[in-house]
């Protein structure tokens, strides 16, 4: 009997949550990267579903748009991207080809985050020759936390835009998050203080904006233009380079293929540094603030 008690107000509890869904859905999300994903989450707290087109393991400039992400972004009430043409090559096709007119560029289901921050790299002039240079500026702006937080802000209030009735919930979770994300910024600030002015060498020009952030210094790339895989002649210019002005370290996304900052790690003899990028890039970065806290600590530790 005490069974069946127990059983009958699971099957009342289950009723009623399907109810209150029905009567005000979660606001569907696509996130195009898995920062955006756990920012949205963040802020979204259980009046959102989100999920993200990429993990932290893949190459945001490039994926295929398999059908199951197609069904995903036909169902988006929202798609929470960088822009920035970071997602040129995949998004407006997944876009069109999704038929959801919600979520097309310039409509409020479209957020892109790059455009609520100060960017880095803005070309003057436009070579295509240069290799695949973004012309609307480095569009990897989730490496500075403090990108972070604006987004954060503005993300807050397009949450609040779709769905008015929770408008109150998504400040609320905002001023959360900002406190505790202000008090981790200055945690990694004072533990990031040794790095301040140090030479590093990284794989593609995708880290600009955590070496603009802790005041490091970019003395090279692996790519010897961007979107173009290391070559060997490149290496060895690289390693005569480093030979006359040392740098400290060679960095590298957790997408990024491992070879060619570990020839030139073993060849100049400084550390080869993975950092997550993103959450998901390493199997210990699993929300915002553990990706701040691992990047920081495998740059101070290799900086010893
Ligand atoms: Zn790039």
């Amino acid at each position: 009997m005490k069974h069946n008690h127990k059983l009958l107000s699971a099957l009342l509890l289950g009723a009623a949550s399907l109810f209150s869904v029905s009567a005000h859905a979660a606001l569907n999300v696509l996130a195009c990267e898995p920062e955006w994903e756990a920012l949205t989450k963040e802020i979204g707290g259980d009046k959102v579903k989100v999920s993200s087109a990429t993990n932290g393991l893949q190459d945001p400039h490039r994926i295929e748009a398999r059908p199951g992400l197609i069904a995903r972004t036909r169902n988006a009430d929202l798609l929470v991207c960088t822009g920035l043409e970071l997602e040129v090559g995949w998004l407006p096709v997944l876009v069109q080809q999704s038929g959801n007119a919600k979520i097309a560029a310039g409509q409020p289901g479209h957020f892109e985050a790059g455009s609520f921050v100060p960017r880095l790299d803005v070309p003057n002039k436009l070579d295509r020759s240069e290799g695949d240079v973004h012309a609307a500026g480095n569009p990897h702006i989730q490496q500075n936390p403090h990108n972070i937080a604006l987004v954060a802000a503005a993300l807050s209030k397009r949450l609040a835009e779709l769905d008015p009735a929770d408008a109150a919930y998504f400040q609320s979770r905002q001023a959360d998050f900002s406190a505790r994300w202000n008090a981790a910024m200055l945690k990694w600030e004072k533990q990031a203080a040794p790095l301040r002015g140090i030479a590093v060498v990284e794989h593609h020009k995708n880290m600009e904006y955590l070496m603009n952030w802790l005041g490091m210094r970019q003395v090279g790339t692996l790519e010897a233009k961007p979107g173009v895989e290391p070559s060997a002649a490149h290496l060895g210019e690289l390693l005569a380079q480093l030979q006359r002005q040392p740098a400290k370290m060679v960095i590298r996304a957790g997408y990024q293929d491992a070879r060619a900052s570990q020839w030139l790690a073993e060849h100049a003899k400084i550390p080869a540094v993975l950092l997550p990028f993103t959450v998901g890039g390493d199997a210990k970065a699993t929300d915002l603030f553990s990706l701040f806290d691992v990047t920081v600590q495998r740059l101070v530790e290799a900086n010893k």
